[in-house]
């Protein structure tokens, strides 16, 4: 595992906590959109940019914090990628601080190991990233993947008790408002939404994206994203419209 970077305090990343924030290098998803191109792969860093902390060194903050903070939320990149992952988890556990998990859920097998995986309580909040309706999720993710690993992942994490919010990216040409009724339609036919905590519409960048061309589309505007939050409101226990 590669720390990536560490933000040293954050009060909105994880709801109701005074977090850290850890960035892992790497991803398993190339989504055009992405905003952390150089958190995806070593080929998108801009050389000038030297952000890499040894574990050493994070646990030794984390040690130093141990009375401000009261959680750590991980994020990438993709956290799932990584096989070490439930130990470094453990290590922060084992400190006294609440854990939330940012994931795109394109590893089941790694989210069945975090939530069943052993008697420790790893993960005690997922931000869970829905890309798309299934059937658009690969042009979404930018890789050819199959709608049945996000399933399974869904699966297991709605059938834990562990809360949940779940959260979209309204970046045009990949999310509109019929998008959003068909994530609705398929969420809720699987019973996942209801179960959220929060559904999140979040508004897309344009001043740096994993595809240059993403660069050049406007984002909605503030109502438009209303919009969307209006179409899953009477499904869910609380929408929120982040960054505008
Ligand atoms: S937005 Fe997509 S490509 Fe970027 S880190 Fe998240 S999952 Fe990976």
């Amino acid at each position: 595992m590669t720390i990536a970077g560490l933000q040293k305090l954050s009060l909105i990343d994880y709801p109701g906590k005074i977090t850290a924030v850890v960035f892992l290098m790497g991803c398993n998803f190339r989504c055009p959109f992405c905003q952390n191109p150089e958190l995806v792969d070593y080929h998108y860093r801009d050389e000038t940019i030297q952000i890499k902390i040894s574990e050493k060194e994070f646990f030794k903050f984390l040690e130093s914090r141990k009375k401000l903070l009261s959680g750590v939320c991980i994020t990438g990149g993709e956290p799932t990628i990584n096989s070490d992952l439930p130990e470094f988890i453990s290590k922060i556990k084992k400190l006294g601080f609440s854990v939330k998990l940012d994931t795109n859920i394109f590893n089941p097998l790694m989210i069945e190991k975090l939530i069943n995986g052993s008697k420790e309580n790893l993960i005690d909040y997922f931000a869970i990233d829905i890309k798309s309706s299934p059937e658009n999720y690969s042009k979404a993710s930018g890789v050819e993947i199959g709608i049945k690993k996000i399933e399974e992942s869904l699966k297991i994490i709605s059938k834990s008790k562990i809360p949940f919010e779940l959260r979209t990216t309204a970046a045009p040409r990949i999310i509109g408002r019929e998008e959003i009724d068909k994530i609705k339609k398929w969420l809720k036919n699987s019973g996942v939404l209801e179960k959220a905590e929060i559904f999140a519409i979040q508004q897309f960048r344009n001043e740096k994206t994993l595809d240059e061309k993403f660069k050049k589309i406007k984002p909605y505007s503030d109502d438009e994203l209303k919009i969307f939050g209006k179409i899953l409101e009477p499904y869910v226990k609380k929408v929120e419209i982040r960054g505008i």
